[in-house]
C-alpha cells in the first residue's frame, strides 16, 4: 500500500522538507515554504532536469526570462481573453469549486474514464446534473450557474495605478521563451530542430488550490519549447512522449505509478494536433504530472501578429522562411517533488519496529552522506571527515542521540549512506558505512572512504 497524504505531510513538516507559509501569523492559505531538506531536494530535481535537457543536449538552450512582462504578451498568448476556470458555488454551504474538477473527482471516484477537460460551461453544468453530483462539503445539490474566472494575478508597475501600468505575474514560463525565440536563434546560431528550456516561478489564482503542494497559486515550472519543421512535428511529439516517460523512471518514479493519457480530439485546443498528459497515481486519484502539448505555430504566429515583428525562421538550405511548430513538455517542480515523496515512501519492519525509509536515488537525496560519531570523543574526527567529504557530497554531521534513532532519522529523510566513527576508529583507522536500503554495514579504511563512496555514487 502506498503512503497516505497525512504520512507525507507530517514527514515533510517534521523533518524540515515543507512548512506552512507565514505559519506564525496563522498561515496564508495554500502557501508553502521549503525547509532545509526541501530546498535541497528541489534543487536536485531541477539540476537533474537541467543536466539532461540542457547541458547534455547540444540543441537545447537555457533561458531565465523576467516574471513581469509587457501586458501585450498575455493578450497575444490568449491568456487575457481565455485563461479562465469555470467557477461554481454551492448555495447551501457557500463553498466555491472548479466545476471541471468536481466532475473529474466524481469520475475518479467512480472509476470512470470520462473526461472533464475541454467542456464548455453549459456542457459542464449538464454533466453535473446528469450524474447528480453533490457538493463535496455539505452533500447538497444546490449549485449556482457557472461563471468563468481569469487566473492571472494582476499588479501595477511603478507609482501610478492606471491601465498603462498594469502587469501580470506570469501564469507560465513558456511565453518568455516565445518572445525570445529570435534572440536565441540568432545569438546561438541554432538550427531547427532546437529547443529552449526554462525553470522558474509561475502564478495562477487557482479557484480551489488543494492537496498540499499539488495545486498551489505560486509554483515552479520546468518547460521546454521545442521548435521543429511542421512536417516533422508529430514524429518529434512521439519522441518527446518516450523521452519524458523515461526521464521520470530515471529520476526514480516507480513505473506502476505513472501512465500516459492521450487527450481525445474534443479536449484539444483548436491549434493543437496532440496532447498527452503523464499522470501520477496520487492518493486522491490519477493527476496530471507532466503536460506534453503539440502547439503548432499558434504562439509564434500570435506574437508575430500582435508585435508586428517577423518571427519566422530562415532555412538557409531550402532558402525559405517559415514559422516552426512547437512541442511543449511542461512539468511542475512542486508536483514532481510530491510525486517523488509518494513514490519513494516505504515502510518495513526491523526487530519488530516500524522503519520508514525514503528510497530516493543517490542523486536526489537531500543529504547524501550522514556522518555520525558514537561518543563525544570522536566528534573531532567526524568533523574533519565532514569537512573533507563536503567537497563532493551534501553531508550532515549528526553527533548526538542514540545511534539507532539517528539511523532511523536518516532513513526517513532518504540519506543513502551513513558513515559512523566509532570506538575502534582511532586504532584501526576504519569507519562503518551503512547502506540505507539494505542496512548492510561495511568497515572501510579512512584512506579508502573517498574511493568507496565514489563507487557507491556511480550510476
Ligand atoms: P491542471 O489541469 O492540473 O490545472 P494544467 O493543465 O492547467 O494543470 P499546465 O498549464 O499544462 O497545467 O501546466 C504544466 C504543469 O505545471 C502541470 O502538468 C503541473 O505539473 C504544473 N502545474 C500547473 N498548475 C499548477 C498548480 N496550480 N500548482 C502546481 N503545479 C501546477
Amino acid at each position: 500500500m502506498g503512503a497516505s497524504f497525512t504520512q507525507i505531510t507530517s514527514l515533510a513538516k517534521r523533518r524540515g522538507f515543507i512548512f506552512q507559509g507565514s505559519e506564525i501569523y496563522g498561515g496564508l492559505a495554500n502557501t508553502w515554504d521549503y525547509g532545509p531538506l526541501g530546498v535541497e531536494l528541489k534543487n536536485n530535481i531541477k539540476n537533474f532536469w537541467w543536466k539532461k535537457f540542457v547541458q547534455k543536449r547540444s540543441n537545447i538552450f537555457g533561458l531565465d526570462s523576467a516574471i513581469l512582462m509587457n501586458a501585450k504578451v498575455w493578450e497575444a498568448s490568449g491568456h487575457v481573453g481565455g485563461f479562465s476556470d469555470p467557477l461554481i458555488d454551492c448555495r447551501s454551504c457557500k463553498n466555491r469549486f472548479r466545476a471541471d474538477k468536481l466532475l473529474a473527482d466524481y469520475y475518479n471516484k467512480e472509476d470512470m474514464a470520462e473526461i472533464s477537460e475541454g467542456l464548455d460551461a453549459h456542457e459542464l453544468l449538464a454533466k453535473l446534473s446528469d450524474y447528480q453530483i453533490k457538493c463535496p462539503i455539505c452533500g447538497k445539490r444546490d449549485f449556482t450557474e457557472i461563471r468563468t474566472f481569469n487566473l492571472m494575478f494582476q499588479t501595477h508597475q511603478g507609482v501610478t495605478q492606471d491601465s498603462q501600468s498594469l502587469v501580470y505575474l506570469r501564469p507560465e514560463t513558456a511565453q518568455g521563451i516565445f518572445v525570445n525565440f529570435k534572440n536565441i536563434y540568432h545569438s546561438s546560431r541554432a538550427k531547427i530542430p532546437f529547443g529552449v528550456a526554462q525553470i522558474g516561478k509561475a502564478f495562477r489564482n487557482e479557484i480551489s488550490p488543494s492537496n498540499f503542494i499539488f495545486r498551489t497559486r505560486e509554483f515552479e515550472q520546468m518547460e521546454i519549447e521545442y521548435f521543429c519543421h511542421p512536417d516533422n512535428s508529430l514524429s518529434e511529439f512521439k519522441i518527446w512522449q518516450k523521452t519524458c516517460y523515461q526521464w521520470l523512471l530515471d529520476i526514480g518514479i516507480r513505473p506502476e505509478l505513472i501512465k500516459l493519457r492521450e487527450h481525445e480530439a474534443k479536449e484539444l485546443s483548436h491549434y493543437s494536433q496532440a496532447t498527452t498528459d503523464i499522470e501520477f497515481a496520487f492518493p486522491f486519484g490519477w493527476g496530471e504530472l507532466w503536460g506534453l502539448a503539440h502547439r503548432g505555430d499558434y504562439d509564434l504566429s500570435q506574437h508575430q501578429k500582435v508585435s508586428g515583428k517577423d518571427l519566422r525562421y530562415f532555412d538557409a538550405l531550402a532558402n525559405k522562411h517559415y514559422l516552426p511548430h512547437v512541442i511543449e513538455p511542461s512539468l511542475g517542480v512542486d508536483r514532481l517533488l510530491l510525486a517523488l515523496l509518494f513514490s519513494a515512501y516505504h515502510e518495513d519492519e526491523v526487530d519488530g519496529e516500524k522503519r520508514t525509509v525514503l528510497k530516493l536515488s543517490n542523486r536526489l537525496a537531500p543529504i547524501q552522506v550522514g556522518i555520525l560519531s558514537l561518543t563525544k570523543k570522536q566528534i573531532l574526527v567526524a568533523q574533519k571527515l565532514a569537512d573533507k567529504l563536503s567537497d563532493d557530497y551534501m553531508v550532515d554531521l549528526d553527533v548526538s542521540g542514540s545511534i539507532g534513532k539517528r539511523y532511523r532519522r536518516h532513513d526517513e529523510i532518504g540519506t543513502p549512506y551513513c558513515v559512523t566513527v566509532d570506538f575502534e576508529t582511532e586504532q584501526d583507522q576504519q569507519v562503518t558505512v551503512r547502506h540505507r536500503d539494505t542496512m548492510e554495514q561495511k568497515r572501510v579504511g579512512l584512506d579508502q572512504l573517498g574511493v568507496y563512496l565514489e563507487e557507491c555514487f556511480k550510476e
